[in-house]
């Protein structure tokens, strides 16, 4: 078994969507990214990289390359998958959301199925949870949201 842990933070913006787990959560201010500015798959693929010891998300999709503007944060998840698929296998994630605003508990069901779906594995293999900031720091202010991943992975051929 190997541990990956991720982390990202991206700045929340005017005139963006707030996409966060592959779901599109309706709120007016947006992360700011070369991708969908998806932070919750950023710490996700980062922790699955760092497990797997295949680097990190910057080296893989590096924000200079043109191929990477505006896409889906799910499509480099799946990506990722590919990567590991036949090295390891994804016990469980459990990942932590810093944000102040909006509630995002109620859309966990939705961004678990997109999840799942992208990596091939049953959604009670996914823990979200989510946290304010209690007005503390950029996430408190509403000027950013964070994420942190682990994952827990299986290999059984490693060496
Ligand atoms: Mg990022």
């Amino acid at each position: 078994m190997r541990i990956g842990f991720g982390y990202d933070i991206h700045r929340l913006v005017e005139g963006r969507p707030l996409i966060l787990g592959g779901v599109d959560m309706g709120h007016k201010k947006g992360l700011l990214g070369h991708s969908d500015g998806d932070v919750l798959l950023h710490a996700i693929i980062d922790a699955l990289l760092g497990g797997a010891n295949l680097g990190d998300i910057g080296q893989l999709f590096p924000d200079t390359d043109p191929q990477y503007e505006g896409i889906s944060s799910l499509e480099l998840l799946k990506d990722v998958m590919g990567r590991i698929s036949g090295l390891a296998d994804i016990v469980n994630i459990d990942a932590t959301i810093v944000c102040q605003k909006p509630r995002l508990a109620p859309r966990f069901d939705q961004m678990k199925h997109e999840v799942a779906a992208a990596l091939g594995i049953p959604e009670d293999r996914i823990s979200f949870k989510a946290k304010t900031n209690e007005g503390l720091g950029p996430e408190g202010a509403g000027d950013a949201i964070s994420a942190y991943a682990v994952v827990l992975l299986d290999l059984p051929k490693a060496p």
